[in-house]
């Protein structure tokens, strides 16, 4: 098994990535499928007139401020237009791809952060509104039985509260979850990037292996949202997962790249 989490953002080969994932299914390999959204969501709240806010926490770390409008439109563009362009993909591939949301089936179970404290005008404050999730457990139960019906899942990063609640959750540590739920022998995360650089931007820097005990220094390289991408590494390894592999989605037979070790290889 594999699971692939595919990135929101900007310039990911799409058609090509789902050619490589009906090659697979074809041959053989059962594939789940994770995909993110921040970046169109973004857009598209701009265009809503809602623009993204992000709030900066004591520690000085970053996130989006999810109050319920936004809640709606991650929703909207996540499991709304990206799951089924996917689903659409790569059903025109000839895979019988199954969009499938967090919340379906209480698919993806999360805590909410009930409480953030941020810092605002350098005066702290308390966010109590916020529908952001930590995903604790993923039902591989569920997704392993899907796979045996034939299915392709496509899994979009929402997930369920214990009360019930929608929650947005990061993509790329759901994907983590799920290939740990479901014993994934790889976790692929495909981006706009050929992995994790020792001097980002620069292409030429690319770290290609980095053992589980080096994580940490890795995070120190990774700014921004790709510090995610090794906590979601990190997480995936803790939960049995024999390999990650951070790859270059820009290119052609982008899944086969990274399966052949292009990229940055954890483990
Ligand atoms: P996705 O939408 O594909 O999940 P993100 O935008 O969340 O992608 O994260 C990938 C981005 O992380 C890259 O486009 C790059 O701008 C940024 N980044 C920050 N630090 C690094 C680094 N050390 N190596 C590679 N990319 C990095």
């Amino acid at each position: 098994m594999i699971v692939v989490k595919i990135g929101g953002a900007q310039g990911v080969a799409l058609n090509a990535v789902c050619r490589d994932i009906a090659a697979l299914v074809k041959a053989g390999t059962p594939v789940i499928v994770v995909h993110g959204g921040s970046a169109e969501t973004n857009d598209i709240s701009e265009q809503l007139g809602h623009p993204p806010r992000f709030v900066t926490n004591a520690q000085g770390f970053t996130s989006r401020y999810t109050d319920r409008t936004t809640l709606e439109i991650f929703a909207m563009v996540t499991n709304g237009k990206i799951n089924t362009l996917l689903v659409e993909t790569l059903q025109k591939g000839g895979v019988n791809a199954f969009g499938i949301s967090g919340l379906d089936g209480r698919l993806m179970l999360a805590k909410r952060k009930d409480a953030i404290r941020i810092v605002e005008n350098g005066r702290p404050r308390i966010l109590r509104d916020d529908f952001t999730g930590k995903i604790e457990v993923v039902n591989g139960a569920l997704l392993k039985t899907l796979v045996q019906m034939g299915y392709t899942p496509v899994v979009s990063p929402l997930a369920i509260s214990p009360e019930g609640e929608a929650l947005n959750v990061d993509a790329d540590r759901a994907a983590a979850y799920v290939a740990g739920a479901v014993q994934a022998e790889q976790l692929i995360i495909l981006t706009n990037v050929p992995g994790l650089l020792r001097h980002f931007p620069d292409e030429s820097s690319l770290i290609p292996h980095v053992p589980k005990a080096g994580l940490e220094q890795a995070l120190a390289f990774a700014e921004g949202r790709m510090k995610k991408k090794v906590l979601g590494a990190t997480e995936a390894l803790d939960l049995g997962v024999a390999k990650v592999v951070f790859a270059d989605g820009r290119i052609e037979q982008p899944l086969f790249g990274a399966l052949a070790g292009k990229g940055t290889v954890i483990s």
